[in-house]
């Protein structure tokens, strides 16, 4: 199913996982977590433009041993239009009907890097005019951590939507309120693609201080309370909690679908939505 007909039907849980060593442990989560039937599963593609090819042999196991809807992500900075061209024809050849295109992280030595594609609405161009692939695309509530203000960010934004992007998957975030305002200021834009919460279960504090030092991300005062003061055990309570509530708000507010950022780890995912649904 791609990611027009999923957003355009009912209610949809999606999942985003990572390719691990331990890929026993990646495919037991999502075996797990499979009986919430998620429309689809995102797998992320090396930060930094380290890995220069994708994970075919998850890929393959996810669609053909785990029959998961599978949305591998996709980055363009740092890699030649050839290997581009060359991964993103062997995904079709896969059967695969969706990908997150993106343009990663500029990584901190950037000479062994190429250029031919600078920005996501790029490589969400590329793909449109070469494949049949849906394109989702990535967007930050609190703005992207390089832009200097959300407004010229959203018009960033719509560059990749202008080029094919028909979904977009947010960030994380911890207020809701901050998303509110995104969705309003990008429907002021004009774009009208589903716009998908992304869903970070709060599992510890070394993961929370990783995230808020790569991403703009506000983390309210509750959470830093129980930042402090929670045991391991009861901060992934809380953080269930936290993230239960938040769901449900989301949902009152009509979103079309939640994006659960799992780490691939099944047990707080699986509980927020046993809470919520
Ligand atoms: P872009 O949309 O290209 O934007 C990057 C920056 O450039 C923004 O500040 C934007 O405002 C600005 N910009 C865009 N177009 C232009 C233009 N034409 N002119 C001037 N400025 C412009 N990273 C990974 O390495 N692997 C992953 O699997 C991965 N998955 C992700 C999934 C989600 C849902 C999200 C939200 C992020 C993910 N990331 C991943 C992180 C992402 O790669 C980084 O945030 C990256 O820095 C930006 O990628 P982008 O596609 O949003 O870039």
């Amino acid at each position: 199913m791609n990611l027009r007909e999923i957003y355009s039907s009912k209610f949809a849980i999606s999942f985003e996982v990572f390719p691990e060593e331990n890929t026993q442990n990646l495919y037991n989560t999502l075996q797990i977590l499979s009986k919430y039937s998620p429309a689809l599963v995102s797998l992320t593609y090396g930060a930094g433009g380290n890995n220069k090819d994708f994970s075919f042999d998850i890929i393959k196991y996810l669609k053909q041993e785990l029959n998961v809807n599978v949305m591998p992500h996709f980055t363009c900075i740092c890699n030649s239009k050839e290997m581009i061209e060359r991964n993103i024809k062997s995904i079709e050849q896969l059967g695969i009907e969706n990908i997150l295109a993106l343009r990663g992280d500029i990584p901190e030595d950037n000479s062994i890097c190429h250029f031919d594609f600078k920005y996501a609405n790029e490589l969400v161009k590329y793909i449109k005019l070469g494949t049949n692939l849906s394109v989702a695309v990535a967007g930050y509530p609190e703005g992207h951590i390089e832009s200097t203000d959300l407004k010229s960010d959203i018009y960033n934004l719509k560059r990749k939507i202008e080029a094919g992007g028909e979904v977009i998957y947010t960030q994380l975030f911890f207020n809701n309120d901050k998303f509110y305002n995104f969705v309003d200021q990008v429907k002021n834009e004009g774009i009208s693609v589903p716009v998908i919460p992304g869903i970070m279960p709060i599992i510890s504090k070394k993961q929370i201080d990783k995230m808020t030092k790569l991403a703009k991300i506000e983390v309210p005062k509750i959470v830093l309370e129980a930042l402090d003061k929670y045991n391991s055990d009861d901060l992934k309570k809380f953080g269930i909690d936290f993230a239960s509530d938040q769901c449900l708000n989301l949902i009152n507010n009509g979103v079309k679908g939640l994006h659960f950022y799992t780490l691939n780890k099944y047990y707080s995912t699986s509980r927020i939505i046993d809470n919520i649904l």
